[in-house]
């Protein structure tokens, strides 16, 4: 398989796989969307009770406009920077699952109302580049006298658990196009002209009697081109061996580390079926 990058972003990626097959290239998408682990806030403890402000002497309510439980879930969605280097699953860490730096994040958060409570508002404890990657997701409104004292932890985890922990979204593949212009005798240039005016995506240009495709890697394999021509001079194919890829992630991975891990963790996971199949005597 060739693999050429055709725009990355840290959070956006296309990719052309060229050489390979639909199952291949399903098997990456469904890795990309599954298998890719970052932490994910996965226990929050609430104060509950009056919260007193040292420095006023005012007291607070530790209730909200909503259940503890939603803004659990909330804090649990919230993008945090992964480090695949150093973080593991606590089952696989050096602690035996007791938690440590290598495996869980802890999270503070003291805010009193009136006032939102933003993913800014949670810190972390010990290195500040673990800080929520978006500053500005809201999560609960406090209304005067009320105030959120909470610690969170993060924890690894992947998508197959819980969606919590998805690192890629809007993952898709596609077969290259091939548009294939052969003006047929039937047809004219004002059929052509016609045809250059259905692409929704704008790849089709007429000029001087001829059609011509400015960029096929566009393409969204629609097929109005094919169909506004009845004389048959277009036809749209679409390739057996030559995929797009594209995705974005949450910020908790870039896209290339992502895509890196889907590989190693395939290859890993086909080694291991290998190994199984000889195994059996
Ligand atoms: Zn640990």
């Amino acid at each position: 398989m060739q693999v050429s990058v055709l725009d990355l972003k840290p959070r956006a990626v296309r990719l052309e796989l060229a050489g390979t097959s639909a199952t291949q290239v399903n098997a990456i998408r469904r890795t990309l969307l599954s298998d890719i682990p970052r932490l994910a806030i996965d226990e929050v403890e609430f104060h509950l009770g009056p919260i007193r402000d040292e420095a006023t002497g005012k007291d607070y309510d530790s209730s909200t406009s909503m259940f503890d439980e939603a803004v659990a879930l909330r804090m649990g969605l919230l993008p945090i920077p992964t480090d695949l280097g150093q973080f593991r699953r606590k089952a696989e860490c050096t602690c035996n699952g007791a938690g440590c730096p290598n495996c869980q994040v802890m999270y503070s958060v003291d805010k009193k109302g009136p006032c939102t409570v933003y993913s800014r508002d949670l810190v972390p404890l010990g290195d500040p580049s673990l800080a929520i990657v978006e500053p500005e997701i809201p999560i609960v409104r406090l209304g005067a006298r009320q105030a959120l004292l909470a610690y969170a932890t993060a924890i690894v985890g992947t998508a197959r658990e819980h969606a919590k922990y998805q690192v890629a979204l809007a993952v898709g593949a596609s077969p290259r196009p091939h548009i294939k212009i052969h003006k047929t005798s039937g047809c004219s240039d004002a059929c052509l002209k016609r045809v250059a005016g259905t692409c929704p995506v704008n790849i089709l240009e007429f000029g001087s009697g001829k059609l011509s495709v400015t960029d096929e890697t566009a393409c969204i394999l629609c097929g109005a081109c094919e169909k506004a021509c009845e004389h048959g001079s277009v036809k749209v194919e679409e390739d057996a061996t030559d995929f797009f890829l594209r995705y974005e992630t949450d910020g908790s991975l870039t896209g290339r580390e992502a895509f890196r891990f889907a590989l190693k963790d395939l290859k890993r996971r086909f080694e291991e079926l290998r190994e199984a199949v000889q195994a059996i005597p």
